[in-house]
């Protein structure tokens, strides 16, 4: 059974590297087209895999709803109505709770966890309307469990879950699947500043034994907005070599 998407548009916010570009990568090769948004490098990204089909990059700030708006405008005009969103753009302020500022906390939950919020808005009314949509927010591990110096991030990811099941809740009658993917530890420039002694003790949590790639992120993406997935909505898949169960 080969995953289908021909006819399908997809959005892929901070799809310019990491975890958000093979996704990119993954849902062109499955025959969507594909828009790539993120603050720098979308038209590049798009540009070097539009060899796999038709992609488009758009220039935005995710925390801006202004942005959002006008991207999203953007990206409709150029390859139509969207049917497939991945809310991936993230970031990381890292520190101890007694000493984080405001402003580590603010920037997190709007990258995070608003730029959802403002996006999902923007493209679930389309998606009701047509009966047919497939939302993945790609939270993390660290939504589930928490992590010592994450508290701005673990509350933006646990939220990020709870807003998947409420969108999922009502939406659902309209075929519009919302789910998330909670990846581990992804090799990406996200963690690539992680010491050795700290990537050492990570990879004796994990039973499989290595860092997560973006493939293997990208393949669970792949597969819930595809019609393998169609009964199911609201959940949270965990993609992290076993780390959490
Ligand atoms: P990444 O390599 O840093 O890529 C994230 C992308 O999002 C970058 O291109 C970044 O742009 C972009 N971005 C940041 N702020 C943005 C904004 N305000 N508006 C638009 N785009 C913005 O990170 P990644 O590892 O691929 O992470 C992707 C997602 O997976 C994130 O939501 C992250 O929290 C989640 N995740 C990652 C891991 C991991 O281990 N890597 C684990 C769990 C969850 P810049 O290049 O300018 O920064």
């Amino acid at each position: 059974m080969t995953v289908d998407l021909t006819g399908r548009v997809a959005l892929v916010t901070g799809g310019a590297r990491g975890i958000g570009h093979a996704i990119a990568g993954r849902l062109l090769e499955a025959g969507a087209h594909v828009a790539i948004s993120d603050v720098k490098g979308a038209p590049e990204a798009a540009a070097e895999l539009s060899g796999k089909g038709k992609t488009h990059g758009v220039t935005a700030n995710v925390s801006d709803p202004g942005q959002v708006e006008h991207s999203v405008i953007e990206v409709e005009k150029e390859l139509g109505p969207i049917d497939i969103l991945i809310n991936n753009a993230g970031i990381t302020r890292d520190g101890m709770l007694v000493r984080m500022g405001d402003q580590e906390w603010d920037s997190v939950l709007a990258v995070n966890l608003k730029a959802a919020f403002s996006m999902t808005k923007l493209v679930a009314r389309g998606m009701m309307k047509r009966r047919w949509g497939r939302i993945v927010n790609i939270a993390s591990v660290v939504g589930l469990t928490g992590n010592r110096g994450q508290a701005n991030y673990a509350a933006s990811k646990a939220g990020l879950i709870g807003f998947t099941k409420a969108v999922a809740k009502e939406l659902a009658s309209r075929n519009v699947l919302v789910n998330a993917v909670a990846p581990g530890f992804i090799d990406t420039a996200m963690t690539k500043d992680l010491p050795d002694n700290v990537r050492e003790a990570l990879m004796g949590q994990i039973p499989l034994g290595r860092l997560g790639s973006p493939e293997d992120v990208a393949k669970a993406v792949l597969f819930l907005v595809s019609d393998l997935a169609d009964y199911i909505t609201g959940q949270v898949v965990v993609v992290d070599g076993g780390m959490v169960m």
